[in-house]
This record gives structure tokens, sequence and C-alpha cells, in this order.
């Protein structure tokens, strides 16, 4: 990947995306930037641009709608004549347990967090297997592997199903096409305005000031750094927290242990 690499980032007014569209600013990437707040958009694009990016699109775009995601696409093509990376950063948490779902709580989701990057990898891969190249980074998180998070139940269950389509396009990819790389990002728990966003109570937020104890956390500039070397070396899947991957593995070795030393952390 070079410098006039033309990335596309989803969610990219705040939090994870707009600290990856500054970390890729100061890469000299050309920026095409997505999300649904106008203001905020075009305060990421001008610190991007004061960074040293050489150009950055602004797309006003909601991803739980198809057309605007195919626009996103289509404007961004229109502007630089190709896409090089797509990242479907885009996502929203809840703070519900199972029992108290409603469908539509469940349909919100699905939409937001799953049916988003499929939009994405429908309106994009095409143009990628046509170029011959290119790469899409999906943003998942380590409770798609870990649903250790009882009132982050559906918004886990909506991020292992992004794991299963990114896994699946991934290994359709591979035979014909090797050079259409989809790369699949898990964080932890990282500082953002998320737990705010999923109306998240203060007694269940470990990410507040005092409480870095209760998990590993990381910045949002810690995973941009992380997303910004995985574009340089596409991987099937990785977490960005270094923690996360003995975590990960304590929990498979003995699923019932684990949860009940959580439930028995959390008593
Ligand atoms: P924030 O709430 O800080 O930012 C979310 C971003 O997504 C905003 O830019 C928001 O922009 C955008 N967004 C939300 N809904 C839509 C929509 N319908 N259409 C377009 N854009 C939308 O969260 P984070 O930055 O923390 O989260 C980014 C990603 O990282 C998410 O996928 C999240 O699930 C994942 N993640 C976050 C973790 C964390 O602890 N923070 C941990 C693991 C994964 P706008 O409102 O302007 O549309």
């Amino acid at each position: 990947m070079n410098n006039s690499d033309v990335v596309v980032i989803t969610g990219a007014s705040g939090g994870i995306g707009a600290a990856i569209a500054k970390r890729l600013g100061r890469d000299k990437k050309r920026l095409v930037l997505a999300a649904r707040r106008k203001a905020e958009l075009h305060s990421i694009a001008e610190e991007a641009k004061k960074l040293g990016a050489p150009t950055v699109l602004e797309v006003p775009t909601d991803v739980t709608n198809r057309d605007d995601v195919n626009h996103l696409r289509d404007a961004a093509i229109a502007e630089f004549g190709r896409i090089d990376v797509w990242i479907n950063n885009a996502g929203r948490g809840i703070s519900k347990r199972t029992l108290d779902l409603t469908e539509e709580d469940v349909d919100d989701m699905i939409k937001v967090n799953l049916k988003s990057a499929l939009y994405g990898m429908q309106a994009v891969i095409p143009h990628f297997i046509e170029r011959g190249r290119g790469h899409v980074i999906n943003i998942s998180s380590f409770l798609a592997r870990v649903p250790v998070a009882s009132h982050r139940s559906v918004y886990s269950a909506s991020k292992a199903a992004l794991n299963s389509l990114t896994a699946n396009v991934r290994m359709d990819l591979l035979a014909k096409h090797p050079d259409v790389h989809v790369s699949l990002i898990m964080p932890g728990v990282v500082h953002t305005d998320f737990a705010v966003n999923a109306n998240t109570p203060d007694e269940l937020r470990i990410d507040l000031p005092g409480r870095q104890g209760a998990a590993p956390t990381q910045t949002a500039d810690e995973v941009a750094d992380y997303v910004a070397g995985v574009m340089e070396n596409p991987i099937a899947e990785s977490y960005t927290n270094p923690a996360s991957q003995d975590l990960a593995r304590g929990y498979y070795s003995d699923v019932g242990a684990f949860e009940a030393r959580v439930v028995q952390h959390f008593r």
C-alpha cells in the first residue's frame, strides 16, 4: 500500500473511525469519510487535512441504508477513480440483557452492525475484483468471540454474525482473487463515546476513570495505529489488545469455568 491509497472509512465522525482518519491523514492517504453527523464529519475531515491528507471527501451516510452505502462507493470512485481500502467501522452498542430485548432492539443491532458491513462488502468487492486488488477491513469486537458482557448480548450476537460473514467472504475470494483481502479486527474495550451511545449505566461501565483495572482497555489512537498496520499487512482475524488472545484461549478451553469466574467477579 502506498501514499496514494484511497481509503473509505465508515463511522468517521467520532471514536475509532475518527482516530483512523487522523492516523491515515498523517500517512498522507486520500480519504473518504462517512457518517450521519455532518458537522462532526466535517471537523474530522479538516483535522485529517491539517495532519497531511492531500484530499478528504465527506459523504454523509447512514450505513443502515443500502442506497446510501452504494452512493458512498460511487462518490469515492467519481472523486478518485478507484478505492483501495474500505473500512466498515460504523457500529453501535446497546445495554440490555437478553430477556429484556424487544424485536426492534434486535433489528437495530443487526442493521447497524451486520447489514451495514454486508452492504459495504457487496458495494465494494465487485470493484476490487474488477481491479484485481483491494482490501476490506471489518471492525468487529472481542465480545463477538467471548460474549461475557450480558448487557451487550445482542450487540455481541450481531458482531459474531459479522465474524461469520467476514470469514466466509474471505474464503470465497481466496481461490480466484488472492489480492482482494478481507481482514477482521476485534478491539476490546476502547475509550470512545461507545458506552454513552449504547446508553450504558455507569455501574456497568469499565471505561470510566479509575475502573481501568476491570478489563484491559485501549485508546482509539492505539486501535487506529493497529488498523494502519493491518492495512499494510492484511490478516484474516486479529485482536487489537494484546491481552485478548489469552482471554479468548481461556474462554474456549472451558466456557463454563470462564463464565463462573466472570459472574463471581461482578457479584
Ligand atoms: P462511537 O460511538 O464513538 O462512534 C461510532 C461511529 O459510528 C460514529 O462515527 C457514528 O457516526 C457512526 N455510526 C453509528 N451509526 C451509524 C449509522 N447508522 N450510519 C453511519 N454511521 C454510523 O463508537 P466507537 O468508535 O467506539 O466504535 C467504532 C466501532 O468499533 C464500532 O463498530 C464498535 O462496535 C467497535 N468497537 C468498539 C469498542 C469500544 O469499546 N469502543 C470495542 C469493540 C468494538 P454518526 O453518529 O455521525 O453517524
